[in-house]
């Protein structure tokens, strides 16, 4: 499997375009252009955004459900509470700087 060198998206050895961006991938039966080289690509990149989505869907819970924001009664024990206090801000912010990173190295 090699590379759209325009678009990195994955293209088949005998293919002739690209099958997103349609960019012309053989000449005489070889790879028009080397593929890109990426920093981390597409698919790694997709995979921190999807990771820094459920970091951010947990510290949402963590919020709402923990939070005392509902009609249920939430746990007091102080260490808990503690690592409530610490631990949902670094889910929420570190979720949003990571989907930025990931939003961002996906075109590196
Ligand atoms: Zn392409």
């Amino acid at each position: 499997m090699h590379r759209c060198p325009r678009c990195s998206f994955p293209v088949y050895g005998f293919a002739i375009e690209c099958a997103k961006c349609h960019y012309p991938l053989t000449r005489d039966g070889t790879l028009y252009a080397p593929a890109r080289q990426s920093l981390i690509g597409a698919d790694k990149a997709h995979d921190i955004r999807r990771k820094a989505l459920a970091a951010l869907a947990l510290a949402l819970l963590m919020k709402v459900y923990w939070g005392g924001h509902g009609p249920w009664p939430v746990v007091a024990d102080p260490t808990l509470q503690s690592l409530l206090h610490w631990l949902e801000p670094l889910l929420f912010n570190g979720g949003l700087v990571a989907y930025a990173v990931g939003w961002i190295l996906r075109w590196f």
